[in-house]
Formats: structure tokens, sequence, C-alpha cells
């Protein structure tokens, strides 16, 4: 295992985001920012994963995919592409 921190990533879909600020309230680690009526990650080296942006946005505009984890599976299993969650089929 590595002891590596692990990093997230925030998928933002802009034209979902109506910029309520929802998810910069519940942020527990005050990861994100609005700029221009838009959330965006402003520190995401301090983001912890919890998700709390993810779940409380009420027009799922926002998304966060764990790094470094996933790219080490990938890697195992050669050409398999986990970096792309499941449900991004079902859209
Ligand atoms: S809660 Fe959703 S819609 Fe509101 S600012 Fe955050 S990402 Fe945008
Ligand atoms: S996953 Fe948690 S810490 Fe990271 S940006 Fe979302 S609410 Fe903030």
């Amino acid at each position: 295992m590595s002891e590596q921190k692990k990093s997230y990533l925030h998928v933002v879909r802009e034209k979902y985001c109506k910029g309520c600020g929802i998810c910069v309230a519940f942020c527990p680690k005050q990861v994100l920012s609005l700029k221009n009526g838009k959330v965006f990650a402003e520190k995401p080296d301090l983001c912890i994963g919890c998700r709390m942006c993810e779940l409380r946005c009420p027009d799922f505009a926002i998304e966060i995919r764990q790094k470094g984890e996933d790219e080490a599976r990938a890697a195992d299993a050669g050409s398999v592409d986990y970096e792309i969650p499941p449900e991004a089929h079902h859209a």
C-alpha cells in the first residue's frame, strides 16, 4: 500500500452549476470557491474526499474522483481504465 497522500480531482459540470454555493458552504475544508457564478476547486490539495459537495449539490454538478489508487490499479490491469466510474455510462 502506498503511503502517498490521497489526492482528488474535482470535476465540475459547469453547464449544471448554478453557483448556489451550497457545496462551498458544506465543504469542511474550504476547498471550493465561486468564480463568475460557477464553483471551482481553489485549494484542491486540502480536499479530504468526504464527497459532501457531491452529495449536497442539488444539480449533480460536482463530482469527486480519487487519484492515485485507481491509477495504480489501472496500471496493474494493463489497459483497463478505472478512471471512468461505472455510473458515467448510465447518463
Ligand atoms: S452546490 Fe452544485 S450548483 Fe451549487 S455551487 Fe456547488 S456545484 Fe454549483
Ligand atoms: S470532497 Fe469534501 S473536502 Fe473535498 S471539496 Fe468536496 S466537500 Fe470539500
